[in-house]
């Protein structure tokens, strides 16, 4: 069954939000998806706004198409559940853009927020000339600008968890009035009801760590889910999550063994296998099937020389 995706808020009541009072919208439902129609491919990724605040604007590539679907809304801040191109690319425009919006990072990722240089630049080692025509132009957040999270804080409506595994600096947030999870990649990628598959793109790939991070969303007996690729998980969580679960289980083993092209071809199966031929497409530009074998290989070669654990 298809996860519902709610594109408008309803409207809410008067909302007091410091200073003088003005009307504003605030969403006591499931937040809004933005299908951000990255390189023309819907459905594979999608920002939110929810009561007022972004999570992941997505990368700078696509910002025109957020801008105009928040109108004259000026967002409250901006969470980043990490800062990954396609999650967070976006930021340091938005920032520019709206003075008053504050945004939160872990503080691993903190840094290359405010100074994204190193990480440019070894992007573009990966990705070589398609970087731009990707992402776009990355720019710097001033370091005043940023929420430094460390996990395990409440702040106003959220609940922030520490959720590492796909990344290094990984957070979720739990918008508490509503009960809805913001996931980024950890609860993995499910498009238009399909399979829920892990991103496992290298260098931060820790699986035991991610199945952890896995326990801690549901420990939250969330009511929904929203994330970036692609939307809202609404009638059926514990199926969602139980199914991450499950897959990041068995693309860890598989990688185990097989190379790069094997890799491909058993994640590409595993998805056509549980939906259509052009949600296959989908999912594909959400996270290109040849990513998944780097960062579960480098995982089992960390292993190995025992700098990490089964
Ligand atoms: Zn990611």
């Amino acid at each position: 069954m298809a996860p519902r995706i709610v594109r408008a808020c309803r409207r809410g009541p008067v909302a007091r939000v410091g200073g003088p009072i003005r009307f504003r919208r605030v969403s006591h439902d499931l937040p809004r998806t933005i299908d951000l129609m990255h390189l023309g491919v819907p459905h594979a990724l999608g920002a939110h706004v929810h009561d007022g605040w972004i999570v992941d604007p997505g990368p700078q590539r696509t910002v025109d198409r957020l801008l105009e679907a928040l109108g004259d809304e000026e967002p409250r801040g901006i969470l980043l559940t990490h800062i990954h191109f396609d999650h967070a690319g976006a930021t340091g425009e938005l920032a520019a853009r709206f003075p008053d919006a504050e945004i939160w990072v872990h503080e691993r990722g903190a840094r290359h927020i405010a100074d994204p240089t190193r990480l440019v630049a070894s992007a573009r080692g990966v990705f070589g000339e398609a970087f731009d025509h990707l992402w776009g132009e990355v720019v710097p957040v001033p370091a005043d600008r940023l929420r430094v999270l460390s996990g395990g804080e409440t702040i106003g409506p959220w609940r922030v968890a520490y959720t590492p595994g796909h990344a290094k600096h990984h957070v979720a947030y739990l918008h508490e009035p509503t009960g809805v999870a913001f996931t980024g990649d950890v609860a993995g990628i499910r498009i238009d009801g399909g399979p829920a598959i892990p991103p496992t793109p290298p260098p931060d790939i820790d699986p035991p760590t991610w199945h952890r991070s896995i326990a801690t969303v549901a420990a939250w007996k969330p009511r929904a889910l929203a994330y970036m690729h692609f939307g809202v998980t609404s009638t059926d969580v514990e199926a969602h999550l139980a199914d991450i679960d499950e897959a990041l289980t068995r693309f860890t083993e598989q990688a185990r063994t097989a190379d790069n092209d094997a890799m491909t071809a058993f994640v590409r199966e595993w998805v056509a296998a549980r939906t259509d031929e052009d949600t296959v497409g989908s999912y594909y530009a959400a996270g290109p099937f040849e990513g998944n074998h780097g960062g579960l290989a480098r995982y089992w070669q960390q292993v190995d020389e025992g700098k990490l654990s089964a």
